[in-house]
């Protein structure tokens, strides 16, 4: 498998290749693991042939939602490391993904990649927007709790912010941050958790930490602020005001397809490391559109290799902003994530590329 997905990827700098040498080196990989999949997935070799690809573009997608009635694996049974369940909403069914020990290493290693180029490499004292009892499922893993673990090793000593019925939990919350006052420190949480249950739950019993030397990463949906009419600008203005944090980054990715991990930079914009990228499609016709209109979000990834998620078709509308030219300096394509296609439009599971 590990010859597959060649080591070098991991020793570069997840965003100083150009968007036009970073998918020549991506399509080598992905045309291997086509290959792969094709040979190892019966379901995947029922839907797609051996054509070749000349651009990342050219790639055949699955619909995301498959994973929720497919088992997809290219691995045997005995080498399945981890399952990883997508938490859904409640009485929606979970998406299933399998992993293998080598796409599980590669998934940290890519996040710590990554994430390092936002948050540097030390490690500070963390704050997990969350309750402890979310991570104590054994043999199967949430997203969530997955979510959480895989964050974990950025931080140390960390403390959750909640209780278990998702009150806050105020004097531990203020004791860390008297505890590291002035220090870098970092928070972690799922938006609409660090939303709903720490900003209006500090704002309603009006307290205001101050973790001005903070970093908050931040992850899983804008549905439900969406719905309060509450904007990235809003979230980052509360965050301010009641956090005294200026470094807010909000992230994209989603559990069918480790390795893709989408971090917003100092711009405000959502960047694709040379290990992932973007493609927005049009929803109708799903030709691809081109920059700076709205369509559906098609993620590309070089990380699995157990399991044939390394081209997906979203139903995440978003558009990119632009290539190689942004302005923190990352190369690669940078886009925005505009909201879930409504549900009215969204194709059956058995929409794929023909
Ligand atoms: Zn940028």
């Amino acid at each position: 498998m590990s010859e597959l997905i060649p080591e070098d990827w991991f020793e570069m700098n997840p965003f100083a290749l150009n968007q036009a040498d970073k998918e020549i080196k991506m399509r080598q990989t992905l045309t291997s693991l086509h290959h792969h999949h094709l040979q190892h997935c019966e379901a995947y070799s029922n839907l797609f042939s051996d054509a070749s690809m000349d651009s990342l573009e050219d790639f055949p997608y699955l619909a995301v939602r498959l994973f929720k009635y497919l088992t997809l694996q290219s691995i045997p049974q005995e080498q399945v490391f981890k399952i990883l369940y997508s938490s859904g909403t409640t009485g929606q069914t979970p998406a299933k993904v399998i992993l293998d020990q080598d796409t599980s290493r590669r998934q940290s290693k890519v996040l710590v990649k990554v994430l390092q180029d936002f948050i540097g490499k030390k490690r500070m004292p963390m704050l997990i927007i969350d309750h402890p009892g979310v991570l104590k499922s054994k043999d199967s893993y949430s997203a969530r709790g997955a979510g959480i673990q895989g964050l974990s090793m950025f931080g140390r000593q960390p403390i959750y912010a909640l209780n278990e019925d998702m009150s806050l939990n105020i004097e531990v919350v203020q004791a860390f941050a008297e505890t590291h006052k002035n220090q870098p420190v970092l928070l972690f949480g799922f938006t609409f958790m660090v939303w709903q249950h720490f900003l209006q739950s500090l704002r309603k019993s009006e307290n205001a930490l101050n973790l001005n030397s903070g970093i908050l990463l931040h992850s899983g949906g804008w549905k439900k602020l969406e719905a309060q009419k509450v904007s990235n600008e809003e979230f980052k203005r509360v965050c301010r005001k009641t956090l005294n944090i200026e470094k807010v980054h909000n992230f994209y990715g989603m559990a069918e397809q480790v390795g893709s991990i989408f971090v917003e930079c100092e711009a405000g914009h959502l960047h694709a490391p040379i290990y992932a990228d973007v493609v927005v499609r049009d929803p109708q016709t799903l030709k691809v559109i081109d920059n700076n209109n709205p369509g559906l979000l098609q993620v590309l990834s070089i990380v699995p290799g157990s399991y044939p998620g390394n081209s997906l078709l979203t139903e995440d509308l978003g558009s990119v902003l632009g290539v190689d030219d942004c302005l923190c300096g990352r190369k690669g394509k940078y886009f925005q994530v505009l909201g879930r296609l409504p549900k009215t439009e969204v194709r059956g599971c058995s929409d794929t590329q023909a």
